[in-house]
C-alpha cells in the first residue's frame, strides 16, 4: 500500500477539526475571554461547520479544489482574525498541492509549509508573539523532520500532534505582540493563546484522520 492521503482522508481531517472544535468550544471561548473578545470558540465553531456542509453539498475531486473550499469558506464565515488567518492556511496549501488525487508525506509537509508563510505573510507574526504560529511552525517543523528521516505519514503526523502541544503550552507565559491580546500588554502572560490551542486540534485531527485511514 502507498503511504498518501486522498481527498476522503481530507474530508476525514476537516470533519474531526468540526467535531473537536465543538467539543473544546467552551475551553477556546474561556482562553479568549482571558486575553481576547471571547469568541474563538464561537469564530472556530461556525467555520469549521460551515466547511464540512459546504463539502457536503459538493466534494470536490481533487485536493486543491478541496482546500480552496475550505478555505475559502473560512474566509468568508469568520469575522475574527482567524478566519483570515486559518483560511489562508489552506488555501496556500492547495496551491502548493496542485490538481492531484494523493498526497505523500513530503507533498502534505510542503503544503502545510507553504500555509504556515501564507498566515506569516498576512499576519505578521513572529515565534514567540503568543499567537497560532507558536503551535503552527514547530508542527511543521516536526512534520519535515519526521519526512527527512523517512518516517511514514502516521509517524510524521503524530510527531507534528505532539509538537503543537508543547507549542501551545510554550505560549502560557508569553507576553502577546499581535492580535487582540496584545492590547493587554504584561497581563496577557499567564494565560495559554487561544489560537495555538485551536491549532493543536487541527493536528490532533490530522493525525487521527491519517491513522484511521491506514
Ligand atoms: P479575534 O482576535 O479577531 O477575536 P479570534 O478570537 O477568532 O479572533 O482568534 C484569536 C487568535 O488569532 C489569537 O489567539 C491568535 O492565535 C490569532 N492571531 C491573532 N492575530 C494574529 C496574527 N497577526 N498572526 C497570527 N495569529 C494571530
Ligand atoms: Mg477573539
Amino acid at each position: 500500500m502507498t503511504d498518501t492521503i486522498g481527498t476522503a482522508t481530507l474530508v476525514d481531517w476537516v470533519t474531526r477539526f468540526r467535531d473537536s472544535i465543538a467539543e473544546n468550544r467552551e475551553w477556546l471561548t474561556e482562553l479568549d475571554s482571558a486575553i481576547g473578545d471571547a469568541d474563538h470558540g464561537a469564530n472556530m465553531s461556525r467555520g469549521m461547520t460551515a466547511v464540512v456542509d459546504k463539502l457536503a453539498s459538493a466534494t470536490p475531486s481533487t485536493i486543491d479544489e478541496l482546500l480552496k473550499s475550505v478555505g475559502m469558506t473560512l474566509v468568508s464565515s469568520v469575522g475574527g482574525a482567524s478566519g483570515p488567518l486559518y483560511g489562508t492556511l489552506f488555501l496556500r496549501m492547495g496551491v502548493s498541492a496542485g490538481a492531484v488525487a494523493e498526497l505523500d508525506a513530503a507533498g502534505l509537509a510542503a503544503a502545510l509549509r507553504a500555509g504556515v508563510d501564507g498566515i506569516v505573510a498576512r499576519g505578521k507574526a513572529e515565534a514567540g508573539d503568543k499567537t497560532l504560529i507558536d503551535a503552527m511552525s514547530p508542527a511543521v517543523d516536526a512534520l519535515d523532520a519526521g519526512v527527512s528521516r523517512g518516517a511514514g505519514l502516521a509517524d510524521a503526523t503524530a510527531a507534528a500532534a505532539k509538537a503543537a502541544a508543547a507549542g501551545r503550552d510554550s505560549t502560557l507565559p508569553l507576553v502577546a505582540r499581535k492580535g487582540r491580546a496584545s492590547y493587554l500588554g504584561e497581563r496577557s502572560a499567564g494565560h495559554l493563546d487561544p489560537g495555538a490551542a485551536s491549532v493543536t486540534l487541527l493536528f490532533d485531527a490530522l493525525a487521527d484522520a491519517v491513522a484511521g485511514a491506514s
